[in-house]
């Protein structure tokens, strides 16, 4: 009974979902954004349509209008009493609105042009998606841009594609198939919206104009049908407060404010808040609740109205003393007592804890990258990213890169030099950090598309491997054996004819033999040096395969060994390994050695000389 009085009034207590658009730069996020926003000229009236703080809202009756052209008879019913939009399109809002790691975005739509298909920052879109569980549907957008598209100004899709010409109608099809196989390969399933069959199985496909406002009405109702059907018990209305900064801004007269979406609960003037700082917790009043004034409106003095208190889902500018380091991203908790200073103390553990839990993440070793970005929301997105590719981090920060730390990057110096480095985003740096790091050696690596990071890391670390590599290329030893068939000089160049009977002979490689003392019957190895030529018929080659014909070699040695005195014409030559030879082919050449010559340094060459 209890239960059934629950479920008969969470119908009525609904809040508004909240709605995020994600995509790449150009896709047409912030048109798409304005065309929905954009009232009905015929009609003349706004239905409701509310400009607010970071968001804008669309009550119901809004809804209703502008998808009418694909609900014709009414059929399609709305259970949400509205949807609140947020404004800034991209990952900074989406991954700002979050709540102990899970996203407080109901639900988004990520924007592709059908003329482009998937491009990187889609790809992060998705990723992003994905980790947080949103469910989306795509936007395809631009439609009117398919060759000799006939705009009907916002008709619903199917309705406008069956207007269109035949050879429209096939490269919209091409498009749509190339899309799904794209959309497959990064692991969705993705279907035409009208076509999908199961909306928890795959993603619904919704090709759009931001120009013609064509497919617009099929969007928004496809928004209200995957809300209702996959989340309504999200979406019930609750009574504690569920609330973000999405972003701190300093405002002439006002100081430094932050924009808050809040998602559930109701916030009132002189709410005791808490939330997290860059110093610390932050304990302050709410000093005013602020929303746009609307444009009619004019006469007021203010751009902004003040409320005495609001009900979510809203976006709303707080204004309170002691912001400054305010942190976007941080959860934002009320004090049911101010005076309660053990409450307080509690909230305010609660809220850095989500900073702490970030901490976390951080590598056990010690060893790692240095990890900044602008907001805690990033910089959460951001770790799991790194994690995922397996990168150690090693220090966490929030805001613009100062010297100081990159003094806590430069302790990797000592420690594990190739993690010197800081990957920033989204973050400026300032130049005396920049200068100290070149100084210092720590690479400072920025980018506004988290995997960009990722590729300058990667190279980052090619390069140093590479460097290493040449480094260690006196080192390296290839294994080969060698016969001789002929002295040309005995000594000081030693010049002889070889045949490679194992192995590779490569420039570079030291040789030596190996014998037997008949007196004392000790192992006795004589070093010959290393090759400095191989020629075949006076041509110089850079190394000698195994079974090709003799070579001519000159081996240069500061000992001067001579043949005739320790050496004999009769004495196979081996390349001279040793433990240090054998970790550095291990290490850079891995790839250059064969079955064959790892065959031979094991079962031949490492007896020869020792090596355990
Ligand atoms: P954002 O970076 O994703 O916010 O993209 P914008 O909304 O700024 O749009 C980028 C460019 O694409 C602008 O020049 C838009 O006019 C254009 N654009 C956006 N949507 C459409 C569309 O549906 N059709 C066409 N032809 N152009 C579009």
């Amino acid at each position: 009974e209890v239960e059934a009085a629950r479920n008969a009034a969470s119908a009525e207590n609904l809040r508004s979902p909240i709605c995020c658009i994600l995509g790449h730069v150009d896709t047409g996020k912030t048109k798409l954004l304005d065309k929905i926003r954009q009232t009905n000229v015929q009609e003349g009236e706004a239905g409701g349509i509310t400009q607010q703080i970071g968001a804008t809202y669309f009550p119901v009756e809004a809804l209703r209008k502008k998808t009418q052209v694909v609900n014709a008879d009414g059929a399609f019913e709305f259970k949400v009493p509205g949807l609140l939009v947020i404004d800034t399109p991209g990952h900074e809002s989406f991954t700002n609105l979050r709540s102990r790691g899970s996203s407080l975005c109901n639900i988004a739509i990520l924007v592709v042009d059908i003329m482009h298909g998937l491009e990187p920052q889609t790809l992060e879109s998705m990723r992003l998606l994905r980790d947080r569980k949103t469910p989306f549907i795509v936007a395809l957008n631009k439609i009117d841009r398919l060759y000799n598209w006939k705009p009907i100004a916002n008709n619903g899709f199917r309705d406008s594609l069956n207007m269109q010409q035949k050879s429209v109608q096939a490269e919209f099809r091409d498009r749509l198939e190339k899309t799904k196989v794209a959309f497959a390969e990064q692991g969705f399933n993705a279907e035409l919206f009208y076509e999908n069959k199961s909306m928890a199985k795959y993603v619904s496909l919704v090709p759009t104009s931001a120009h013609t406002g064509e497919g617009i009405p099929d969007m928004l109702k496809l928004l209200v049908t995957l809300t209702q059907e996959r989340m309504t018990r999200q979406l019930m209305y609750l009574t504690e407060v569920e609330c973000t900064v999405l972003e701190v801004k300093v405002i002439e007269g006002l100081g430094t404010t932050i924009d808050v979406v809040l998602s559930n609960g109701i916030l009132h003037e002189g709410d005791t808040i808490v939330l997290c700082g860059t110093d610390g917790a932050i304990t302050t009043q709410v000093r005013a609740l602020l929303t746009p004034a609307e444009m009619k409106e004019l006469r007021v003095k203010s751009v902004y109205v003040h409320n005495k208190t609001v009900k979510a889902a809203l976006g709303v500018k707080i204004t309170a003393n002691g912001l400054d380091n305010a942190i976007a991203g941080s959860r934002l908790l009320v004090a049911k007592n101010k005076d309660d200073e053990d409450e307080i103390e509690e909230l305010e553990e609660d809220v850095m804890g989500d900073l702490e839990n970030l901490m976390s993440k951080i590598s056990k070793t010690g060893r790692g990258v240095t990890v900044q970005a602008s907001t805690l929301g990033s910089l959460e997105a951001l770790l799991e990213f790194l994690k995922q590719s397996k990168i150690p981090v090693s220090s966490i920060s929030i805001g613009p890169v100062h010297k100081r730390d990159v003094i806590t990057a430069s302790t990797m110096l000592e420690k594990a030099k190739e993690y010197a480095v800081m990957l920033c985003f989204d973050v400026k740096v300032d130049r005396d950090a920049t200068e100290l790091a070149d100084k210092m050696g720590v690479k400072i690596f920025t980018a506004e598309i988290i995997y960009h990071l990722f590729d300058d890391f990667t190279k980052h670390m090619k390069a140093l491997q590479e460097q290493k590599k040449e480094e260690s290329k006196m080192l390296a030893v290839f294994p080969c054996v060698l016969r001789p068939v002929a002295v040309f000089n005995k000594t000081d160049p030693i010049v002889i004819g070889v045949d490679v009977i194992e192995g590779n002979l490569r420039m570079g490689t030291p040789v030596a033999a190996v014998k037997m003392n008949p007196v004392t019957n000790v192992k006795d190895i004589i070093s010959l040096g290393r090759v400095v030529s191989i020629q075949r018929d006076h041509k110089d080659l850079p190394i000698c395969k195994k079974g090709s014909p003799s070579v001519a070699i000159k081996i240069e040695s500061p000992n001067q060994p001579t043949y005739g005195r320790q050496l004999e014409e009769k004495d196979t030559l081996y390349s001279h390994i040793s433990r240090a030879s054998i970790d550095c082919l291990k290490e850079f050449y891995r790839d250059e050695v064969d079955k064959e010559e790892w065959g031979l340094i094991a079962k031949h060459l490492k007896g020869l000389f020792d090596i355990p």
